[in-house]
């Protein structure tokens, strides 16, 4: 057995919720040390504390990924809590559906800033850090919607066909930094529930009610990846309901 059960240093993005709290819990009791972000700031204290009376090692801080300063100050916490900087697990993400004619361009943005910018602010704010240790993990959330196109989800997929790619594109570049592409088919969360279009939100939570796997399975796969040994890259994992078509 090669895996690797070394203590890790994690940093969550959109850990307040869904994906991102199930990752913390996880990994926190696979041994890890978990440094929780997110702009709901009693969620995460709320998880924390659940983690620390487990036996876990955990902290938050409050973290707009949209802003590249916060993003920085979050590294640098996370940082100065532990010591080095192992794993970060890019996850914060919004999901507003709407047609493309109704032009929720305010949306079409949010997206934009969240899935995409967000994640190459948390690239940004570690790279460095995980250049100069000569290792370092970057697990980024897409989705199935990385690899298919549907109505109501063409800014959304736009922004996930983006994150696969710049992945594929960082992992090319990098010999010492692992790259993992996690993508979630239907997943239990609040993900559907702001904005967009009333009816697109409806019929995604529709869907999502028959079909959701937890998100505690998507929290299995990233504690998978990242308990590889260190010349082992899984670079893609793709976890959906097995009812999903
Ligand atoms: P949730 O809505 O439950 O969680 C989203 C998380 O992102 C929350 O913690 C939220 O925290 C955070 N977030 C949103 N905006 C920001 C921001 N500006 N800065 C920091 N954090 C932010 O949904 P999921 O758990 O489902 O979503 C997690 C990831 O999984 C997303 O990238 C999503 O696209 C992806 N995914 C989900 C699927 C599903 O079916 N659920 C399927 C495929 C992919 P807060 O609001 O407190 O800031």
């Amino acid at each position: 057995n090669r895996a690797a059960h070394e203590t890790k240093t994690v940093l969550i993005t959109g850990a307040s919720s869904g994906i991102g709290e199930a990752t913390a819990r996880e990994l926190a009791s696979l041994g890890h040390q978990v440094m929780l972000g997110a702009r709901r700031t009693e969620r995460l204290k709320m998880i924390v504390e659940d983690i620390r009376a487990a036996g876990g090692v955990a902290d938050s801080r409050e973290l707009d990924v949209t802003n590249l300063e916060s993003v920085h100050a979050f590294a640098q916490a996370a940082q100065h809590a532990y010591g080095r900087i192992d794993v970060l697990v890019n996850n914060a993400g919004v999901m507003p559906l709407s047609p493309m004619h109704e032009l929720h361009i305010a949306e079409w943005n949010q997206m934009i800033d969240v899935n995409l910018r967000g994640t190459l602010h948390g690239i940004a704010a570690v790279l460095p850090t995980m250049l100069a240790q000569g290792a370092g993990h970057v697990v980024n959330v897409a989705s199935t919607s990385a690899h298919r196109v549907d109505p109501t989800a063409a800014v959304y997929c736009a922004t996930k066909f983006a994150v696969r790619a710049l992945s594929e594109g960082l992992r090319q570049e990098s010999r010492e930094i692992r790259v993992t592409v996690v993508s979630p088919g239907f997943t239990s969360t609040e993900l559907t529930h702001r904005g967009g279009s009333t009816e697109a939100q409806a019929a995604a939570r529709a869907a999502s009610e028959v079909l959701a796997i937890p998100a505690s399975s998507i929290a299995q796969a990233i504690g998978y990846a990242i308990s590889q040994p260190a010349d082992v890259d899984v670079n893609e994992l793709v976890v959906r309901p097995t009812v999903q078509g």
